[in-house]
């Protein structure tokens, strides 16, 4: 099987070789806008994807809102970024949905590089299907998802289903997992609970893919996904690793998302 690492690294190298492309032939470089409110924990996804912008040839800028800037100079700066490819809102923004959807909905439809509009799939779900595709896990496979987020689940179990896999799409209201897990070929945990896919969802004797897509951190403060460690150690189980796995195709994706939006 090829790893999600490997395969995020085969989409940064078509990226870059397209965009050299352009730019050799006098295109000025893409450009993605990144906006932060300098929150320790976004801090850290920005700096990973300005690097990777970098690594494929795309300018990245990292726009920090000042604390005296009112929340109507947040939304005019967010609407006029007329020079960039991309712009990005790093989520949670401001502490209240609501107010985050207001800077969303500031975001031109085609800069809007994160797909919350719908004009480009959004980075994790299209990580994730490279990977299945790539793997050959999409046609005739029973594909159970957990997680209906508009970002992960839902965009996924539409693409996947488009390409004749067997879906289904699970949620918090689910009343039995373990029915909709164990005849599973695929199983994607689009959650944010640790040890959810655990042994009890799981037959011993028959093959599972799994897709880690949850992000969490146990009490020492160490990341770690869906999947409990037990999980992991079963023969019969094949499982993206947290970190290293889903959240490197997503990145790569976002870039493959900007070269979309700089073709057009
Ligand atoms: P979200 O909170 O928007 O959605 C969570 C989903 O899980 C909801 O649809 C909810 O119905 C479902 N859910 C909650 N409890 C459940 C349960 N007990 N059983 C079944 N379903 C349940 O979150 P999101 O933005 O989709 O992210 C999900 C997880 O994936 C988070 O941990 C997030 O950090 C992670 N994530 C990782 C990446 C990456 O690049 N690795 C990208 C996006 C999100």
């Amino acid at each position: 099987m090829i790893t999600c690492k490997e395969l995020a690294q085969k989409i940064k190298n078509e990226v870059k070789s397209v965009i050299n492309a352009f730019t050799e032939n006098g295109f000025k470089k893409p450009r993605l806008v990144i906006f932060s409110n300098e929150a320790p924990d976004g801090l850290r996804y920005i700096r990973n994807k300005v690097k990777v912008a970098e690594e494929v040839g795309i300018e990245a800028e990292v726009l920090n809102v000042k604390s005296n800037m009112t929340f109507d100079e947040i939304k005019n700066t967010i609407a006029k970024q007329y020079d960039a490819t991309g712009v990005i809102v790093q989520l949670p923004f401001t502490g209240d949905k609501n107010k985050d959807q207001e800077l969303i909905d500031c975001i031109p439809y085609d800069q809007d590089v994160d797909g919350l509009k719908g004009g480009v799939v959004p980075a994790t779900a299209l990580g994730i299907y490279e990977y299945l595709k790539e793997n050959d896990l999409i046609n005739g496979k029973r594909i159970t998802i957990i997680g209906r987020s508009k970002l992960v689940g839902m965009p996924l179990a539409k693409m996947l289903l488009e390409t004749d896999a067997t879906v289904t799409l699970c949620h918090s209201k689910t009343t039995d997992l373990q029915c909709h897990t164990l005849e599973a070929d695929v199983i994607v945990s689009a959650v944010g609970k640790i040890n959810l896919i655990n042994q009890s969802l799981l037959w011993f004797d028959q093959g599972y893919h799994i897709v880690d897509v949850g992000i969490n951190f146990d009490e020492d403060g160490i990341m770690c996904g869906d999947v409990a460690d037990d999980v992991r150690g079963m023969d019969n189980v094949t499982c993206t690793p947290v970190p290293g796995g889903v959240g490197l195709l997503t990145t790569a994706c976002l870039m493959k998302n900007t070269l979309s939006l700089y073709s057009k």
